[in-house]
């Protein structure tokens, strides 16, 4: 099987976040670029993830063009492609629709951490409302991340997080959706009280270092 790798860490990840309730049916979708050649591995359209298999993963260039696979590539990719054609650190992209981040980007404000470990995805911004597959959005989401974004909450639709690796963005995905559902109960109950602004500060440079615990 050709880009076996790439392949294999897509379809492990979706796995991942289909036992994690983060993605449900064939809602989402993933995309990881190969660090030697200019070819990005995706999920493909409309077929079932449970009982995916590494070789239905599509492969695709960096401007979306399907290269490879017997399935259509996501009608999301030009939301992967074009951030990972943006960030050169990126290597690896997350889109979810998971519950509570989708509730937060109905917000008019970026969701604040309240824990440590959601420091370094914070803070999240939301992307107005365009159209799921169009080139619009994927400006959008680009623009929205900025130079250093790990992720963003797409209002009425979901997230989309990023990484330099699959782990990497997977833990982004993870952590945002904590940060939408503690965010949520604590506004419910009216007590929300995210982390102070220099401890967010304090623990991106642990992280930058490469200290934190
Ligand atoms: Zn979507």
């Amino acid at each position: 099987m050709k880009y076996e790798k790439i392949r294999k860490q897509v379809l492990d990840a979706i796995l991942e976040a289909v036992e994690m309730g983060l993605i449900k049916g064939t809602s989402g979708n993933i995309a990881v670029r190969d660090e030697v050649e200019d070819v990005i591995a995706i999920t493909p359209s409309s077929i079932a993830y449970k009982t995916m298999k590494a070789e239905d993963i599509a492969i695709v260039d960096l401007n979306g063009k399907w290269i490879d696979g017997p399935y259509k590539p996501s009608s999301e990719t030009p939301m992967h492609t074009a951030v990972l054609r943006a960030r050169k650190d990126i290597k690896a992209t997350v889109h979810t629709h998971g519950m509570f981040a989708t509730i937060m980007a109905m917000d008019e404000e970026a969701l604040q951490p309240t824990t440590p470990p959601q420091a370094e995805f914070a803070p999240v911004e939301i992307v107005p409302f365009i159209m799921p597959g169009s080139d619009d959005l994927a400006d959008s989401v680009v623009s929205t991340l900025g130079v250093d974004g790990r992720a963003v909450m797409l209002k009425n639709h979901g997230m989309f997080c990023c990484g330099k690796t699959i782990k990497d963005a997977m833990a982004a995905t993870i952590y945002t959706e904590e940060m939408a559902t503690t965010a949520y109960y604590a506004k419910v109950l009216g007590n929300f009280k995210p982390l102070p602004e220099a401890a967010i500060v304090k623990m991106k440079e642990l992280i930058a270092a490469d200290k934190a615990v």
